[in-house]
């Protein structure tokens, strides 16, 4: 008989030190015990990552992008070769690889790679063998040999791709929640467990802020159809089902909020009011490789007028400087960042033939006398901008008005 094949993601927090490292291990092995084969990708122990980029920023607060995936590719070599050293302990075969050794190709756009193909003989001859393969996490190597990084939460994407290549009947990611929930059960303890959800709303969501899952890792899920199930890799319930279609016999309206609380926003001031500045302000960012989120530009008065984007936080002091280059040619006064913003953001399918759901939104936030800066929506979703500080407020009084408390 064909052994069943599991591919088991493990996230920062479940390998945060040496006995959750053991927790790990005693599970994969328990797994491998039950008859499967296994796949194990692991992320750096902790806050590992976060400490590296510090770290860097100690010496270089303009790193070059290539010596910077050299540095953060090492917190998951650290943590594969941990667990294979732990799961040895417990009597069983394990070995650990980089991204570079299973062949995972990417491109070469240092510290957010796409991955090109991934070449599967290394990991296919190992399991042959019977052995638990571990692979690091968030990592590739690009044609020039040099190692690569694939945007931050990238193991979930590394998982997510071997799962596809390799046809994996499972897929699962291991977390510090039990699942995906309404909102982030940190934030709102009476957020509920989600049974299963479709990758769109999961899509939008992590889009959105909802850390839990990289987006990325969702577009592949999505384009390939990968059914992902994430779980608490400190208890054995089951998660939540990431997958196409949720059946329910009606749609809600609103399944999820989110809370996003790492973009600036930037006020470009007394901007001429002519065609073409516009133009002008957003190939000056593209080019510099700024990407933009919402953008609002405010009602004309004296020809002039203030327009207003938010970008993610580490690329707004290159989004301020992108400008002040151009202050002259585009005829800008001043230019003023805000940092203390969150995004909040309500997401459901049901949003597409519910008329309403905005009204209902600013009116909650009316309520609570939180003023709204900045509005975008979807197809699927409405987010507004707001002083950071009324951020955990927000969330929970929508989540409890949308109907999703316990
Ligand atoms: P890992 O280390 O396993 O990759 P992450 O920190 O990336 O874990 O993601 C898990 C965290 O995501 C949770 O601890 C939770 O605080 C946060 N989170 C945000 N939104 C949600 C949500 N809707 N459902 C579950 N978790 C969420
Ligand atoms: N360690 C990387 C990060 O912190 C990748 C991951 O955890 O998925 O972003
Ligand atoms: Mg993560």
């Amino acid at each position: 008989m064909v052994k069943k094949l599991i591919i088991q993601k493990f996230g920062g927090s479940s390998v945060a030190n040496v006995k959750r490292v053991q927790n790990v291990a005693r599970r994969v092995v328990r797994y491998k015990k039950k008859g499967f084969n296994l796949v194990v990708v692991v992320s750096a122990l902790g806050d590992t990552t976060d400490e590296l980029i510090e770290l860097a920023n100690q010496i270089n607060i303009n790193p070059s992008e290539r010596e910077m995936d050299m540095l953060l590719s090492t917190g998951e070599q650290i943590s594969v070769a941990l667990l294979a050293m732990a799961i040895h302990k417990l009597g069983v075969e394990a070995i650990s690889f980089t991204g570079a050794q299973v062949g995972i190709i990417t491109d070469a756009a240092h510290t957010r790679a796409r991955i090109i193909k991934i070449n599967t003989d290394k990991i296919q001859e190992a399991l042959n063998k019977g052995k638990v393969v571990i692979v690091a996490g968030f990592q590739g190597v690009n044609l020039n040999q040099d190692i690569t990084t694939l945007g931050r939460g990238g193991s979930d994407l590394t998982a997510v791709a071997l799962a596809k290549e390799l046809k994996a009947d499972e897929c699962e990611i291991y977390t510090d929640v039990k699942g995906i929930y309404t909102t982030d059960p940190r934030v709102e303890p009476l957020a509920k467990k989600i049974k299963a959800i479709t990758y769109d709303e999961m899509l939008e969501m992590a889009s959105l802020g909802a850390q839990v899952m990289q987006a990325r890792s969702i577009e592949v899920a999505k384009k390939f159809n990968v059914p992902i199930h994430v779980r608490s890799s400190f208890k054995q319930d089951s998660g939540t089902m990431i997958i196409k279609e949720v059946k329910k016999m009606e749609e809600v309206v609103v399944s999820a909020i989110t809370l996003n609380k790492g973009e600036a926003k930037i006020t470009v001031c007394n901007v001429p009011d002519r065609p073409g500045i516009a133009a002008k302000i957003f190939n000056e960012l593209a080019d510099n490789e700024v990407s933009v989120d919402m953008i609002v530009q405010n009602v004309s008065h004296l020809r002039q007028t203030d327009i207003s984007f938010t970008v993610s936080k580490n690329d707004a002091q290159k989004a301020i400087k992108t400008i002040n280059r151009a202050k002259v040619a585009v005829g800008v006064k001043d230019v003023l960042e805000d940092s203390d913003i969150a995004r909040i953001s309500i997401v459901g399918v049901g949003m597409k033939s519910h008329p309403g759901v905005a009204g209902k939104m600013f009116e909650v936030l009316a309520r609570n006398k939180i003023n709204i800066e900045m509005i975008s929506t979807s197809d699927i979703s409405i987010s507004c901008i707001v002083q950071k500080k009324f951020a955990e407020m927000a969330v929970r009084a929508l989540h409890s008005k949308f109907g999703l408390s316990k």
